[in-house]
């Protein structure tokens, strides 16, 4: 055992680049399950209270700070979803926080924590913040403030740290709030609630409110960059299989015996699941995993499958055909809980291994010993992430998986994937909470992509919303109506979407544009108005998602009194639709809403604040109960209500190949034909991504920028010494829809034709510039951003 902690306290070193605080590198947490015995039935965890040897850790790190004049406040990160539960440090004398360090007695995260939480002081601190309302005092269309480049970065993504940047002013709270009300409530006056978008970035505890801020609006064009991008695609595939039961989403790693990690690297982007996955390996259980690149979780694999990028429906597909030729699939769960088995059995028929290989590049042996090892080991899960939702079939992708999950029978059984405990408070996933059926059916449906978007726009969606590249062509053109002003929440649109020179412009074209966020981001430079927003350590916030825990919720605890005149998210949601007259829809504060949130625990935010987390164990057979709420009642592997919407039931996967030559490319067709010409040659993804980085964020962080300065592209060794580059080089990455320009990392082990650039970085780096909108998937309109095809040439050699 002891050699087992070892390797995995070198594994959480490795993959958070050295930067693992004292929690991490230094005194060892206990082990965060018992170890079982393989088809063993554990007890799931019951209780709340941290382990005696987890108290005494943390009695001795309070006493240790202590004794440095620092006092130690318990609160959750939120510098990504996974709100690992840590401790900030902070100086009595002062009030300043001076570290944060994971939390050694955490029944959730066992001291986890990443470079980003580990380096989230500088969040609050950093000289860039906007601390307080801001209003351009150029006319609007004149070029954005520059903002100098930081000296360790190539990009324009550092601000110079100025009070006030040349062509702004500062203003008061109420002005600006006075301004951005009556703006938009004159264009709703005059051009209707559609002519104002409402857009998001990635959500940290205020997205639902916003959602309902919008809804109550009434405005039918609210959205975000992610969402056809991620998660929506496997929420839908949830909704339309299990019947809204997000049984993929969550895996039983304590008790599993097989994993099979597709397409995702938790290691560098979920940690605490990449611990929880570690430790299942280091248990016995055997770790599969299928990515197009060696990822440090597919170093760690007993069988790592490098897949053709963007192939995964057909690799899903062909493990089916194997598990139900091989009779290995579950007959009891089959015959009693799914429809459509016959169809689907029908529908792989063809997808033999060696058929299979020719669609993905995975060698038919290794096809059928993954899926036989899957399909024979009581009890696996998948784990899967927002690869899957990047795909030219997002939905389909997502639903190949599940289907997976469900005739192997994994479903709700201890090993397999789960359902997340109820733990009592309210939920603001839900349309109710949202108000989704407050704006008129007529209304929602000038909606921008309501046709031909269904799984988006409509019901089926978790929030109802724009088709985000509909929204962007609309404000460009003006047809079928104007779209004329745009509330920017969180988001750095400018960078963060697909076809970003498209984007620029039409919100070049907006007449009116707020923003609301920390930092001057290229977004804000083209605001009228900007609303300085609060960091997670200046706020509370309770937080309750499959990302955190299966059986946790937690509640995050302000650290620290607001930078400058910030304000929280929630705060500032609030306090708009009380001046737009919507106040009897909301609540008072941000506080007044997390009451009401925990009513039903008969907590007060005050008092979760104290007990710091709610716990629920976990339960299994949920669905013996009550079924699945499909029009079935059963786990629906052809979906009738894909079909309704005239949609594939059964996930379609590439045309079957000709005998001889090379297949038609999957699912595109015409188009994918001409972007696969000998010009541009090397298959192509945006997939990668950096332990330091969420999305377009940190990059203002000196610590984080320092040790990831430039954006990168992997390519491999032997096709970068062809083409004439070395390690570090500046390449460019050039498609027919645009290009950018990253420098290369070299790996050996990746395709000789594959090429994987890490977005969300500005300027010339942002590999969004490459993407175009020639397609979308069916349903719900997700850009492609996997098993794209690209050329690449040394900077000095483009054009
Ligand atoms: S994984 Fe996310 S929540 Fe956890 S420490 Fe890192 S950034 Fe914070």
């Amino acid at each position: 055992m002891e050699q087992a902690r070892e390797k995995r306290k070198r594994f959480a070193a490795q993959v958070c680049g050295g930067l693992a605080g004292p929690t991490m590198g230094g005194a060892e947490p206990a082990p965060r399950f018992a170890a079982v015995e393989p088809a063993s039935r554990p007890a799931a965890r019951e209780t709340d209270e941290p382990s005696a040897s987890a108290r005494f850790l943390f009695e001795a790190t309070r006493r240790a700070a202590e004794a440095e004049g620092l006092e130690i406040i318990p609160t959750c990160c939120f510098s990504c979803n996974t709100a690992c539960e840590v401790l900030a440090f902070r100086e009595k004398a002062t009030g300043r926080i001076v570290k944060i360090e994971g939390d050694p007695s955490s029944p959730v995260t066992h001291g986890v924590a990443c470079a980003k939480g580990l380096a989230a002081a500088d969040l609050l601190y950093n000289p860039g913040r906007i601390k307080r309302p801001l209003k351009r005092i150029e006319p609007r269309g004149a070029k954005p403030a520059a903002c100098p480049a930081s000296p360790a970065s190539p990009t324009s993504q550092d601000f110079s740290g100025e009070a006030v940047p040349p062509g702004w002013k500062e203003i008061s709270w109420d002005e600006a709030l006075e301004e951005i009300t009556s703006r938009l409530l004159k264009y709703r006056e005059t051009d209707g609630a559609k002519s104002i978008a409402f857009l998001e970035g990635t959500r940290r505890g205020w997205s639902r409110v916003y959602s309902r801020l919008a809804n109550a609006f009434g405005a039918p064009n609210h959205g975000a960059a992610g969402w056809a991008q991620c998660l929506w695609p496997r929420l839908v595939d949830c909704k339309v299989t299990f019947g809204g039961a997000q049984y993929p989403e969550s895996c039983d790693f304590a008790n599993t015996n097989c994993v099979i990690v597709w397409g995702s690297n938790p290691a560098a982007t979920w940690p605490l699941q990449g611990a929880a996955i570690m430790d299942a390996a280091e248990r016995g259980a055997k770790l599969i995993v299928i990515d197009p690149r060696l990822s440090e979780t597919a170093a760690k694999a007993d069988t790592w499958l490098r897949l053709k990028p963007g192939s995964d429906t057909d690799l899903a597909l062909g493990f089916l055909h194997v598990i139900i030729a091989e009779n290995l699939y579950d007959r009891d769960f089959v015959e009693n809980w799914t429809v459509g088995f016959e169809e689907l059995r029908s529908h792989v028929a063809w997808r033999t291994p060696e058929i299979t290989e020719k669609l993905t590049e995975v060698s038919a042996a290794a096809i059928r010993e993954a899926a036989i090892a899957f399909a024979a080991t009581k009890h696996a899960c998948i784990s899967r992430c927002v690869s899957v939702d990047q795909t030219a079939d997002s939905v389909q992708t997502c639903r190949a998986l599940s289907i997976l999950i469900a005739v192997t029978g994994n479903l709700d059984v201890p090993g397999g994937n789960i359902l997340v405990s109820g733990r009592g408070e309210r939920s603001q996933n839900s349309h109710e909470f949202i108000l989704a059926d407050t704006i008129p059916l007529e209304i929602q449906r000038e909606r921008c992509g309501y046709e031909r978007f269904p799984l988006l726009c409509g019901e089926l969606s978790s929030v109802p919303s724009a088709h985000m590249p509909s929204l962007w062509r609309t404000v460009l053109t003006g047809d079928p109506y104007p779209i004329k002003a745009a509330l920017i929440f969180g988001s750095n649109a400018a960078v963060s979407y697909t076809n970003t020179n498209v984007v620029t412009q039409a919100m070049e074209k907006l007449e009116f544009l707020a923003v609301c966020d920390l930092f001057m981001t290229p977004t804000a430079q083209m605001a009228d108005i900007v609303l300085p927003a609060s960091s997670w350590l200046e706020r509370d916030n309770v937080i309750s998602s499959f990302q955190t825990s299966l059986d946790y919720s937690v509640i995050q605890r302000k650290c620290s009194e607001p930078i400058g005149e910030s304000r929280s998210d929630v705060d500032i949601v609030c306090e708009l639709a009380r001046r737009m007259g919507l106040g009897d829809l909301f609540w008072k504060d941000s506080e007044a809403l997390y009451d009401y949130l925990l009513a039903p625990t008969g907590l007060s935010l005050r008092q979760a604040i104290e007990k710091r987390r709610l716990h629920a164990p976990l339960k299994y057979g949920n669905y013996l109960k009550s079924g699945f709420k499909t029009p079935s009642g059963k786990v629906e592997l052809f979906s009738s209500v894909l079909a309704s919407k005239s949609c594939a039931p059964l996930p379609p996967g590439s045309p079957r190949p000709k005998e001889e030559g090379k297949p038609e490319a999957e699912g595109q067709s015409k188009e994918a034909g001409k972007l696969g010409d000998a010009e541009y040659s090397l298959d192509f993804s945006t997939g990668a991504r950096s332990i330091f980085f969420r999305h377009t964020e940190n990059r203002r962080n000196p610590w984080l920028i320092s040790q990831n300065p430039h954006p990168t592209v992997y390519i491999n060794t032997e096709t970068a010494a062809s083409l004439g580059i070395a390690e570090g080089d500046l390449v460019e990455v050039q498609t027919p829809a645009g290009s950018a320009r990253l420098h290369a990392k070299l790996e050996r082990d990746l395709a000789l034709n594959f090429v994987e650039a890490v977005p969300g970085w500005d300027g010339e780096g942002n590999i969004n510039r490459a993407l175009g909108w020639e397609r979308f998937a069916e349903g719900i309109g997700t850009v492609p951003m996997r098993g794209l095809k690209c050329r690449i040439k040394k900077v000095s050699d483009a054009s």
